[in-house]
């Protein structure tokens, strides 16, 4: 059975049933598990629980969740079954020996990853009779329970639109599409950007406090230039998407000369400087391709073409 034919079988009566169903089933209890289990039995949910490591149950069994025995225990409990996972490989480890009891599920897989690996777990999943929705939470552990905070969800429209309500109790939900692996990209998408600037962040800091600057200090500072970044990305996405690249005003050479300055403030606090250095030698690139005289945004064709290197 494959996740479209199976979903096509769900009328519409049967989805609000499953829809209006008060209860759950949360599998992995790290920080983010145990957020979203308290989460719903907040909101008066029956959740039941299971983790690999059962004694992360206990306190939650204390606030009222109810602790599977079994993983097919935690299966039969619910139709809607939440992974929260390191990883999708967790869910292999999971499920493999119980691969007959996932016939009829919906598996919320809230787990990071790749989409490729994503798309994978939907078919694997889907061959066993169960339907998946990815999530990539857009939030921390403390911001569960918050609807201001986002998760992106894609996977088959009509399972989604009945769990929507449910899946609402955790965070606001952002449906991306029906291809499982779309949510999970636009989330790496957004991690890329969210760790790349906050490394970027500590490096700075390290050079401040080599100079005496504590972070908070720092921080209006910090904050200042981050808050201008809407705006220039509003200016720029759409030259990005046409290739527009003439330089009107950071030409790639001022670019180039302006992180050379930051690789060498950062050497002379004696701070490791293979972020900047990093930066500086995509920075050379772009100049040696004859882009000098450009926008410093023709820089994503060199991002491009290493992409298209074996
Ligand atoms: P953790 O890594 O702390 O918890 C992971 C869970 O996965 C644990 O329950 C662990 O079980 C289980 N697990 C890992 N490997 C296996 C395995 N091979 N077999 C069975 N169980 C396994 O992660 P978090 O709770 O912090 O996060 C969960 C997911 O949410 C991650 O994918 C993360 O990227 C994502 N996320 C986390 C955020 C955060 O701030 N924490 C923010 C946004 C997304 P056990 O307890 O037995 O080790």
């Amino acid at each position: 059975m494959n996740s479209s034919n199976s979903s096509e079988k769900i009328n519409n009566d049967s989805i609000d049933d499953i829809g209006n169903r008060s209860s759950v089933t949360i599998i992995g209890l790290g920080p983010m598990g145990k957020a979203m289990v308290s989460a719903f039995l907040n909101r008066g949910y029956e959740v039941t629980v299971w983790n690999r490591t059962s004694s992360k149950a206990i306190e939650l069994v204390t606030k009222g969740a109810i602790r599977a025995s079994s993983v097919n225990e935690a299966l039969a409990s619910n139709e809607l079954v939440i992974l929260s996972l390191t990883d999708y490989d967790a869910m292999y480890a999971i499920f493999e020996s119980v691969s007959d009891e996932l016939s009829g599920k919906v598996i919320v897989n809230l787990s990071s990853d790749t989409p490729e690996k994503v798309r994978e777990a939907a078919k694997w999943l889907s061959e066993r009779g169960a339907w998946q929705l990815t999530g990539g939470v857009l939030a921390s552990p403390s911001e569960i329970g918050n609807r201001e905070s986002i998760t992106l969800y894609s996977g088959p429209s009509d399972i989604f639109d009945a769990h929507r309500k449910t899946l609402e109790v955790l965070t606001g939900t952002d449906y991306k599409g029906k291809d499982p692996g779309l949510a999970m990209l636009y989330y790496q998408i957004q991690m890329d950007v969210f760790w790349t600037a906050m490394l970027s962040y500590l490096h700075a800091v390290s050079v401040a406090q080599a100079n005496g600057i504590t972070a908070k200090q720092f921080l209006p500072y910090v904050s200042e230039i981050l808050y201008t970044m809407p705006k220039l990305l509003e200016f720029y996405s759409p030259r990005i998407d046409t290739g527009t690249y003439h330089g009107d005003v950071e030409k790639l050479a001022m670019g180039l000369a302006s992180i050379e300055h930051v690789v060498h403030t950062s050497k002379e606090a004696g701070v490791d400087s293979s972020l900047p250095a990093a930066v500086q030698d995509v920075f050379k690139r772009g100049i040696a391709l004859g882009r000098a005289d450009e926008s410093f945004i023709s820089l994503i064709e060199i991002f491009k073409q290493s992409g298209a290197q074996p």
